[in-house]
Formats: structure tokens, sequence, C-alpha cells
């Protein structure tokens, strides 16, 4: 066998993305919206999707859904919109594209993982910059990371993942500023649950691209992430994107969604409620601290992470212990905000795993 003749060394010394099988668990690790679509637009959805031309490859700019996610997702005037087959994807273009000798990514940590991942796989040298401890960013810190790394690409997740919290809009402000020879990528996976964005502002910097997602507002099996900014860079990007990326079946139902955005936007609204009540209802269990959250997760801090995971899982209930990802983060667990009766179910859980 000549496999390890062929596959490159850090490849082969390193483990394939966890996804643990979740059969029979409650599911609260991965940041899904736990609501289903009511039963008439899943029937109107069947009959749409019952007409898609499956024979046919999927339009690789598709115009209509392009418009339609602009005006719902408030595009300022003059900017362009980029699909990604999750944004995933999309983060994977971005370093395909950004692989120059010398290049560099730089993001703070902890912080979503991928970002690191597609450096690693493009060959681009990762700068993680530790945020301080209450997770606001170290200036000084990125500041000096930019500046050693002039041209690099810079990501800002907003709210942050796993920590949950939006960095000061003067602190990003003065990054992206710093950052002008680089390129910043402020990523929204969670805005539906942050209320917050930095989409208005993208007319005013050059070198900022604003990322977005549908799967945390509720469609995560449909893989669709997007990214807006000036033509300059989406132009780039969209060659070395794979050409029928977004396939026909998810075109049509992002499609179909965006005509009724309101179910999902209310779904929303009711997991922000929800992870107020979680919140409280965690924080109110002996030796656990609850950080305050801007997306449609609690990071939390247990006497000890493992014990508690594992007493979790013993209960059937599935979340993320993060405990050893960072130093910053010992001894942490990540909860999905879920339904009301998921949320106590876990939290009755949590009370008997500490
Ligand atoms: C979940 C998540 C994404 C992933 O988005 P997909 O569109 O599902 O690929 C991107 N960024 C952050 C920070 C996330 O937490």
């Amino acid at each position: 066998m000549s496999v390890d003749q062929v596959i490159r060394p850090d490849v082969l010394a390193m483990s394939t993305y966890p996804v643990p099988d979740a059969t029979g668990f409650l599911k609260l690790d991965a940041m899904e919206n736990p609501y289903g679509l009511p039963q008439a637009l899943r029937t109107e959805l069947g009959r749409r999707l019952a007409d898609v031309a499956l024979n046919r490859y999927p339009a690789p700019r598709p115009q209509a859904l392009l418009e339609k996610l602009s005006r719902a997702m408030e595009v300022p005037a003059g900017m362009k919109l980029l699909l990604g087959n999750g944004s995933d994807e999309i983060i994977n273009m971005i370093a395909m594209a950004t692989a120059r000798p010398g290049a560099a990514v730089i993001a703070p940590m902890p912080g979503f993982v991928m970002y690191e991942m597609s450096s690693r796989f493009a060959g681009i040298e990762f700068v993680g910059v530790p945020l301080r401890p209450d997770f606001s960013l170290d200036m000084p810190a990125m500041l000096n990371a930019i500046a050693a790394h002039p041209g690099a690409v810079v990501y800002l997740a907003y709210p942050n993942n796993p920590t949950g919290n939006l960095f000061a809009d003067d602190d990003i402000e003065t990054l992206v500023r710093a950052a002008d020879r680089g390129l910043v990528v402020i990523d929204e996976a969670y805005q539906p649950f942050a209320g917050k964005t930095w989409m208005p502002r993208l007319p005013e910097f050059p070198n900022l691209l604003v990322m977005r997602t549908v799967s945390k507002l509720g469609l995560a099996g449909i893989r669709l992430g997007y990214v807006a900014g000036g033509a300059h860079w989406l132009d780039q990007l969209d060659k070395v994107r794979p050409p029928y990326n977004v396939n026909v079946l998810t075109q049509a139902c992002a499609e179909f969604m965006l005509d009724h955005l309101d179910v999902l936007d209310a779904q929303a609204a009711e997991l922000r409620a929800q992870r107020e009540r979680l919140a409280a209802a965690v924080a109110a269990l002996p030796g656990v601290h609850v950080f305050p959250s801007d997306a449609n997760f609690l990071l939390v801090r247990v006497p000890d992470a493992d014990k508690t995971h594992a007493g979790l899982l013993a209960h059937k209930v599935l979340i993320k212990n993060v405990g050893k990802m960072h130093v910053l983060l010992a001894n942490c667990l990540r909860l999905t905000v879920g339904t009301p009766t998921e949320n106590t179910a876990m939290v009755q859980a949590l009370a008997a795993s500490l």
C-alpha cells in the first residue's frame, strides 16, 4: 500500500472532523434550530421541490435567488453576493484564493475551528490571537498580528463561537482600519440571535466582507452560506468556486423560504427568549457560571467539565465539551438553546451531572 507515500503527512496525522452519532440523544451540540416548518409550509415546499429539474445542472449564479437574498438580508446597494455550500465552503474558497507564499490568516482564539482548518489545508500560516479572559479582543495583540502580516485575512465571528459574545464595534472598526492592506471577514453566522450586523457598513470599508449562513436560522440541512462585499473581492473568489456548488434543491428551498422568512424569524425570536430563561435556570445551579450570549447557545463553566459531560451523555443529552479547546475555556461546556421542553430536560440532566 502506498497511501502514506501519496497522502500529505499532515493529513495522515490528523483525524476526521468529529460528528457524534446523535441517535437516541437530545441533540443540543450543534446550534441547530429545534423547530421544524409548519405542516402547510412543508406540503407547499414539497410541491415546489417536485417541480425542480433534477436532470439539469444548477445555475452557477442564480439571479432570482441572489436578488431575493440581497433584499431580505439588506445587502447595501452596489455590493455583490457570492453563494457557498455552507459558509464552510466560502471559508475554504477564501483560503484557496489567498494561499500565496507568506499568506496568513489571523483570528481570535478560541474561535471557529474552520478558520484554522482551512488555513492548514491550503498551507497558509494560521495566527491565533488569544482573547482576554472576558472574551473581548486583545487589541494590542491583534494589532501586532496585523502589523506583522499586512496581507492577512482576518476573521472576526460576530457573535463569536464558542464564547457567544459580540466583540466591541469600536474594536472591530479599529482592526478593519488597521488591516487596510489585507481583508477582514466578519462572520455573522449567529446574526439572527444577535440583532446586530455590520452589513450596512460594508460600503465604508473596501477591505471588508460580511459572511452569513442560513444554518443557525433553521436550514442547516440545505447547506447555504453567502458572503457580501465589493465586486473587487467577490469576482476573484468566484474563480475558485466549484461551478455548481449550490445544488438545485438548495436553491429552490432557499427561494421558497425567503418568501416565508417570517416563520424563521419568529422561531429565532422564540429562541432568544428561551436563551434568557435557560441562562437563568443554569445560573441558578450551584457552582455553574453562565457567560453572556448573543447567539443561540450558552457557554457555561462547571466545576468539572469532563465529569458533567459524561453525566449528560449518560442522561442521553448531547452537548459540546469545549473544555480542552483552549486554556480560556477550561471546564467549559457549550449548550445549544432548544425548545422549552428540551431546555428543561437539559437543565435537569445538568443538575444531576455536576
Ligand atoms: C456554524 C458556524 C458557521 C458554519 O456555517 P455553515 O454555513 O453551516 O457552514 C460559520 N461560522 C461560525 C462562527 C459558525 O459557528
